[in-house]
């Protein structure tokens, strides 16, 4: 608590007494705390792949004139380098993007009809080489619709961002599996992974901003807290889906989205000026 105190006086002079204002500041402090943590996140977010650009492009450029690098390495250093570019543009979309959801700004969805199995498939082909450790499934449960109405680029962003996630918190490798099931209306689509899992009190914390388990487990695994936030508002927001996630510490977890086959546009975009 901040106080303020001052004493009263009558119209005479003389003292009646004096009057305290308490203000309960434990959740500016709180979000002071998350501030700063976030900034210390946000800085280790960033310097980590620049570091990786700047030691890789300069190892090239010292290798240059004297022949130093085969073509081959050449080929493997540029790759780090177009990789750690890619993650830099990742991080700074998610914070211009949660500060557009933050002042009320739309996050301008482009919607079209669009075929749904192979945006699937690209997904998980994509996940699937960027980690060795890890076998990453599509399962489809029964005949998907041949189209849905949403926004595709955003519907990519939301399987990338839980993909990532399955693949960052199980660092003991495992299956990551993708489920398709058309349920006539709507297609549920679920993220299993057999990582770490999510204790009870944080399932539905973890679509909070800035929200992150912090123990034991994922104390040395770097993230702003901001990519199930942003996935949510894709969800929920741009596609009138719903999103929520279920999980055993220890055994995995599960993000379950829904999102309408057949998305009314004219409505969602009402939704979303
Ligand atoms: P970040 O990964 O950058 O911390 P997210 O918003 O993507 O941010 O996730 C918020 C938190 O939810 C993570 O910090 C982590 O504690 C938890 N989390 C998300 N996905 C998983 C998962 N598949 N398994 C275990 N924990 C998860």
């Amino acid at each position: 608590y901040e106080a303020q105190a001052a004493s009263v006086h009558g119209e005479d002079g003389k003292d009646l007494g004096v009057v305290v204002i308490l203000n309960d500041v434990t959740d500016m402090r709180n979000i002071d705390k998350m501030k700063s943590s976030f900034v210390a996140m946000a800085s280790h977010e960033l310097r980590t792949p620049l570091t990786a650009i700047k030691g890789f492009s300069s190892t090239l450029l010292e290798g240059l004139d004297a022949d130093l690098y085969t073509k081959e390495d050449q080929r493997e250093f540029l790759g780090i380098v177009v990789s750690e570019c890619d993650r830099l543009r990742r991080l700074i979309d998610d914070l211009l993007n949660t500060s557009r959801i933050e002042s009320g700004e739309s996050l301008q969805p482009n919607y079209s009809r669009f075929p749904l199995l192979p945006l699937l498939e690209k997904s998980v082909a994509v996940q699937q080489q960027a980690s060795s450790k890890h076998r990453v499934l599509l399962q489809v449960h029964n005949a998907l619709p041949e189209t849905i109405v949403g926004d595709e680029d955003k519907l990519d962003q939301i399987l990338t961002n839980l993909l990532n996630n399955a693949i960052k918190y199980s660092p003991n490798g495992g299956d990551v599996t993708v489920h398709a099931k058309n349920e006539g209306e709507s297609t549920l689509i679920g993220v299993e992974d057999q990582g770490m899992g999510i204790p009870k009190e944080h399932l539905q914390r973890v679509f909070e901003k800035f929200h992150r388990v912090n123990n034991d487990d994922n104390r040395k695994i770097y993230g702003t807290g901001l990519g199930l936030f942003l996935v949510h508002h894709l969800v929920t927001q741009v596609h009138m889906g719903e999103i929520w996630a279920e999980s055993e510490v220890g055994k995995g977890s599960t993000f379950w989205v829904r999102i309408p086959n057949e998305l009314d546009i004219e409505k969602a975009k009402q939704a979303n000026e």
